[in-house]
């Protein structure tokens, strides 16, 4: 059925936002407005708060990021003024789940700045005990003894950072800042302190060491786990609209064949799983069995909460509107709020990102395909996933197969409207291996 696998841009998230046709204008914005008015109370949202600030100029990255730290303290001035527009609008009618720092890297400001924004956070939306608040950091950054102090003060549930790779060829290669003691030296620190961290780890590199990528794998995840990660997020390297694009056609450097990759998300599915570890979404292995939080996980098994996003370039997603602020310069120059696109989804989008986005958390209540306007092209289309052994069925649940999990975006893809297939063809780069 898939004769080929797709990789999707990381950033792409059912229903895209077309470059042109979903630009915000004042009477969408003005509408945004009064759809946000008009929410009941008592609706769950997580806030995503975006910190664009990086030190580092990472091969692989395609994030909006932006170099000059001397404007760290506006741009907090920025954000505060952005949660008060909100806050005054939706505080009481949201119980916030969760609140995440992503970016760039949020723990390159100092402390007092990241207190600063926790506080307004705090101060401005229904806010206790049980709600996660997490932090992404770096290997330069999260084992300052500020930073350290601002994690414990305020229980933070976990951190995440980059790990990529623990091999010293592979980090110089995709030109990351941290060095190999750097990345040792906070995973030490991280641990004295009993703090709860998770790591990023790449797979499927462009062959910068000919028939050694597999092995280079199967010693990160060993390593990973020696050190006691409390949470691996493994990440398929996506080779376009960054600098690695650029390397692997100067080069001439080949990339991993399908059945190359499905054996590295095998390897390391099974080390983690036999660890202790267990999978939580696709990608996420945690030992404290707790979801990783990412406020840009769709579909599974309960209704998605809203997302309240700040900062330039956030995606949001507020009473069935998808938004995305401007990029930085533009969100830093214009009053608040400052939105780069705006989007009134329909109702049938507004269901489907329920299903579409199922293989992401691995399974999909079946009371949600139930409640689709279309559930009669979805039920024909699991069908036929479930004949052809990606997914597998019980009575309440869908759930993906093994065999599903290697071909995550075939059936995310498989899933889309013929339309939203259409418009995502035009705008993004579609990664499709040329090797078998
Ligand atoms: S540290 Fe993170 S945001 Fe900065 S370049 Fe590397 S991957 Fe991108």
């Amino acid at each position: 059925m898939f004769e080929k696998r797709l990789l999707l841009p990381h950033q792409y998230y059912y229903p895209h936002m077309t470059f042109f046709g979903d630009r915000s204008t004042q009477e969408k914005e003005e509408d945004f407005l009064s759809a946000m008015n008009g929410i009941e109370q008592n609706r769950k949202a997580t806030i995503y708060i975006h910190v664009p600030f990086c030190n580092s100029k990472c091969a692989f990255c395609g994030f909006d990021k932006e170099y000059d730290l001397d404007e760290m303290e506006a741009y907090v001035d920025k954000l505060c003024s952005e949660i008060d527009y909100y806050s005054a609008i939706l505080r009481e009618k949201y119980l916030i789940q969760s609140v995440h720092f992503g970016g760039g890297t949020p723990a390159l400001l100092p402390a007092e700045l990241l207190q600063r924004i926790l506080d307004r956070i705090k101060s401005s939306f229904n806010i206790d005990e049980n709600t996660a608040i997490d932090m992404e950091g770096s290997a330069t950054t999260l084992y300052r003894d500020d930073i350290i102090r601002f994690i414990t003060d305020n229980k933070l549930t976990r951190v995440s950072f980059g790990v990529q790779s623990f091999d010293e060829g592979v980090r110089r290669e995709l030109t990351m800042k941290a060095t190999l003691d750097e990345l040792l030296y906070t995973i030490k620190i991280l641990h004295e302190n009993n703090i709860i961290m998770y790591g990023d780890i790449l797979y499927g590199y462009p062959e910068f060491f000919p028939g050694k990528m597999l092995d280079i794998l199967k010693s990160d995840i060993k390593t990973a786990i020696e050190l006691e990660l409390d949470g691996v997020e493994l990440g398929q390297m996506y080779p376009y609209k960054n600098a690695l694009e650029r390397i692997v056609r100067e080069r001439g450097l080949a990339l991993p064949a399908d059945s190359e990759i499905i054996t590295m998300i095998k390897y390391a599915t099974e080390s983690l799983l036999s660890a202790g570890y267990s999978q939580s979404t696709y990608s996420g292995f945690t030992k404290q069995g707790k979801i990783i939080l990412e406020t840009s996980y769709y579909g599974g098994i309960e209704k998605m909460p809203d997302c309240i996003a700040f900062g330039s370039g956030a995606f949001g997603n507020i009473a069935g509107y998808k938004y995305r602020n401007a990029s930085y310069s533009v969100y830093m120059s214009q009053p608040t709020p400052c939105y780069g696109q705006l989007k009134a989804l329909s109702s049938e989008q507004i269901g489907n990102m329920q299903i579409v986005g199922f293989p992401k958390v691995l399974v999909l209540d079946k009371s949600l395909l139930e409640a689709s306007s279309v559930k009669a092209r979805f039920a024909d289309k699991f069908a036929r996933l479930i004949e052809e052994g990606y997914v597998s069925e019980t009575d309440k649940l869908y759930r993906l197969t093994e065999k599903g999990s290697y071909y995550i975006d075939n059936i995310y893809w498989y899933l889309l409207e013929e339309e939203e297939k259409e418009i995502i063809s035009k705008e993004l780069t579609i990664f499709i291996s040329e090797r078998q």
